[in-house]
């Protein structure tokens, strides 16, 4: 487990997002102002330009920049939401030795920490929130139960698109969506669909 998973999961993701970028604003269209699919692709089409033109002498590193890149690129809410995640997911990174499944449930919920401490959204609320939640749980249960961390990260993500599919009857209660009230219900929530092609795209390349 080395800076180079990490660059695989970033690069994956660009693509997954690129691929999915008109599904996500679409989405968005429905409770938003239809942009989500082309901020999560604008953001991740600048890491991978990092990536092209630097390397990393270690994941801490590399994830920051990360993260910083999304914050400085990618305006509206998940600009910050995201960039916090790999910023605060990147520190975990830097205080450790060797990168175990442990290590990274600890990163992955330092990052989520950051999501809830900018974004202030509670379960519930139809955000990205209610993908990351029960990923956490599922993460931590998996690796408690002795699972790898591919096993891990795979039950993450089912767990997330679970999560995602459960923001369709909620009226949100964050973010622009909030704005529509009760109108806001019946539509899946675009940010709670990206946390889940990335914790997807993680399965796929982390491990
Ligand atoms: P904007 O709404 O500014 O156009 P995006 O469309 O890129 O930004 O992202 C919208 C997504 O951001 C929502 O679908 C939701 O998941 C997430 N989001 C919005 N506000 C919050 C918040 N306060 N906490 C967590 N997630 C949020
Ligand atoms: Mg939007
Ligand atoms: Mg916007």
């Amino acid at each position: 487990m080395g800076v180079d998973n990490f660059v695989n999961w970033l690069r994956d993701a660009a693509s997954t997002l690129h691929d999915n970028a008109a599904y996500l604003t679409e989405l968005d269209s429905a409770i938003g102002d239809a942009d989500h699919g082309a901020n999560m692709d604008r953001g991740f089409q600048a890491i991978v330009a990092v990536l092209d033109e630097s390397t990393f002498a270690s994941a801490d590193e590399l994830m920051k920049k990360a993260g910083m890149t999304l914050v400085s690129k990618v305006g509206g809410a998940s600009g910050p939401l995201y960039g916090t995640f790999f910023l605060r997911f990147g520190t975990v990174l830097a205080g450790t030795s060797s990168i175990t499944p442990e290590v990274i449930g600890e990163a992955f919920k330092a990052g989520v920490g950051g999501i809830l401490q900018r974004g202030k959204a509670e379960l519930g609320d139809k955000t990205m929130y209610d993908a990351w939640a029960p990923a956490l749980d599922a993460y931590d249960a998996a690796v408690a139960g002795g699972s790898d961390l591919a096993g891990a990260l795979n039950a993450a993500a089912e767990a997330a698109a679970k999560g995602r599919d459960a923001t369709v009857p909620l009226v949100a209660r964050k973010g622009r969506a909030s704005y529509l009230g009760e109108r806001s219900a019946g539509h899946q929530d675009p940010g709670a669909t990206s946390t889940t092609l990335l914790l997807e795209s993680a399965a796929r390349t982390l491990a």
